[in-house]
């Protein structure tokens, strides 16, 4: 019996033991998640921000000007001049902001000599006539100072002393008359003696000369005053050579401006031609947008 009872109350003791083992009261309960669990947001959070639906990142505005044909203009950068005709010369100086385009209609500024149709289009591999297509078509690109045997003070190692343009179609395919007009109100000046040239003179001494219209059927004379976008003449391939020959260039028309310039602060300014390439990039783009 006493066995009995001593191996009970062990029995009992071991049991105890067990239980003191289960302390409820140090075990977390799982009603109680603490602080960091989501589902129990601290009421002082401020509300999350709804992003809504995802927009895309504001794309940096780009200005696509087409022309009537809808072509998108583009143009190479001033002085950078097509292989094997440098040297160019680079000045991104818009010198008239208020220009005029010369032309009336849509224009390519391009090489004569160093693209299709031209006497040394074969060193760029450029073997077709002049209409061919891309001929008339963007980008625009500089020629001024492209390589010629003539010097000058813009472009001492010999170089064409303004930009060409072709017009908005090549005139032996379509026939065409594309108008050119003078880019400011100045009186014009183109004797019989001048040949292929017209001059316009601005009030402040600003020169243009336009070169290669259809001199017999200009639609201005000799000192006449004309306002800007009056008609000049048309474009055409009228030139004549030294000994007084004429011998067609291609149709197109070339500009030149005559401005004070002085390459840095040190120089006295001279009088002379100057790189209109981007004044007519300028020109042109204001033509666009008011078409
Ligand atoms: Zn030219």
């Amino acid at each position: 019996m006493m066995e009995y009872a001593r191996k009970t109350i062990t029995a009992l003791m071991a049991i105890f033991a067990l239980a003191a083992c289960e302390q409820p009261g140090e075990t977390p309960t799982p009603m109680d998640p603490g602080p960091d669990n989501p589902a129990d947001p601290d009421p002082t959070d401020p509300e999350p921000i709804d992003p809504g639906p995802t927009e895309p990142d504001p794309i940096p505005e780009e200005e696509f000007l087409d022309d009537e044909e809808g072509r998108v203009f583009s143009y190479v950068p001033a002085g950078d001049l097509l292989p094997n005709s440098e040297p160019g010369h680079q000045d991104t100086t818009i010198y008239r902001p208020d220009m005029l385009f010369p032309l009336e209609d849509a224009a390519f500024l391009n090489s004569q000599v160093y693209r299709h149709g031209g006497y040394q289009g074969s060193l760029n591999g450029m073997n077709g006539g002049q209409c061919e297509t891309s001929n008339y078509d963007y980008p625009w690109q500089d020629t001024f100072c492209e390589s010629r045997s003539r010097s000058q003070i813009m472009c001492p190692t010999g170089g064409h002393e303004g930009v060409d343009i072709r017009p908005a179609t090549c005139i032996p395919e379509s026939g065409s008359q594309h108008w050119a007009v003078a880019v400011e109100d100045g009186r014009i000046v183109a004797p019989a003696s001048s040949k292929y040239t017209v001059r316009l003179q601005t009030d402040d001494g600003t020169l243009y000369r336009y070169l290669h219209l259809k001199m017999d059927a200009l639609s201005v004379s000799d000192g006449e005053f004309v306002t800007k976008g009056q008609r000049i003449g048309r474009v055409s391939n009228d030139f004549f050579n030294s000994s007084g020959e004429r011998v067609p260039t291609t149709y197109h028309l070339h500009f030149e401006m005559y401005q004070n310039y002085a390459p840095d602060a040190e120089t006295d300014p001279i009088f002379d031609q100057v790189n209109p390439y981007m004044t007519l990039v300028s020109a042109y783009e204001r033509k666009l947008r008011t078409p």
